[in-house]
């Protein structure tokens, strides 16, 4: 069972990303250019999963 709780929106044609958080509402990026982007794809599940105010205690 998968439960999406979050979209990772990558835009090839104008090389930009976004991140779109459904717990807590909240909004990542958008970043430009291909080296953001490929940094930003990288990380931003685990920076976001960080500072998730919805997900706060879930796994400490
Ligand atoms: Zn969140």
């Amino acid at each position: 069972m998968t439960i999406v709780t979050a979209i990772l929106h990558v835009d090839l044609d104008n090389i930009r990303a976004r991140y779109e958080c459904f717990v807590c509402h909240g909004k990542e990026g958008p970043v430009f250019g291909a080296e953001d982007v490929k940094a930003f794809t990288a990380v931003i599940r685990n920076d976001h999963r960080a500072r998730c105010i919805a997900q706060q205690g879930g796994h400490r």
